[in-house]
């Protein structure tokens, strides 16, 4: 049998995540049209693909194509070919506006009154024993920035400084701050 606490925290997560849904229904769209533009506001140009926003809301390929196509109807997202085949995903200037009314600022604000030191060890300890245990394959677990990702070289002297060792590309310093599909999970974080 779990421990009490461990029970106790599930409840709390289970909560939370009911609310927040619960607040993404209004504003004129759904959960679902929320998740997808905040992903695309966050990931970096290497997982703007249908296929990275299907493993990463963990929804199947028929909820993704409908939630596009409703945000592309609506003038949200606009969807560009993408060098060596499929598509791109970006959000338009009226995208980026609606995002100014997203109902999950109102928890970001409250979130955000905590200590940072509190919140980046919330923030371990979610990233590194909480999704992995809840993510359904790799792919799905595989979301972060680039100090997750063993694949991040750091070039002393060399600008710019951060360089992607698998896509072999130079990143600009908030670049790596965004999410990306294909981290590979280092032993220790960078700060
Ligand atoms: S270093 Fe890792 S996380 Fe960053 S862009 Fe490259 S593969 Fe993605």
């Amino acid at each position: 049998m779990p421990k009490t606490t461990t029970v106790l925290l599930h409840v709390a997560f289970d909560r939370a995540a009911r609310l927040l849904r619960a607040a993404d229904y209004g504003r004129g769209l759904n959960p679902a049209q929320w998740q997808t533009l905040r992903y695309l506001a966050r990931c970096n140009r290497f997982s703007n693909s249908q296929k990275a926003l299907g493993d990463y809301l963990a929804a199947t390929k028929g909820t993704v194509s409908q939630t596009l196509a409703s945000l592309v109807a609506k003038g949200l997202v606009l969807k560009e070919p993408r060098q060596g085949g499929g598509q791109s995903l970006f959000l338009t200037e009226k995208g980026r506006q609606a995002l100014a009314a997203d109902p999950a600022l109102d928890f970001l604000d409250k979130l955000d009154a905590f200590p940072t030191g509190d919140l980046k060890n919330l923030l371990y300890d979610l990233e590194n024993m909480v999704l992995p245990s809840l993510a359904p394959d790799a792919a799905a677990e595989a979301f972060g920035p680039c100090r997750n990702c063993a694949h991040l070289e750091m070039r002393a002297g060399r600008k710019p400084k951060f360089h992607c060792g698998h896509f072999n590309v130079p990143l600009k310093k908030k670049e790596t701050k965004n999410l990306c599909a294909h981290v590979s999970p280092r032993q220790q974080w960078l700060d």
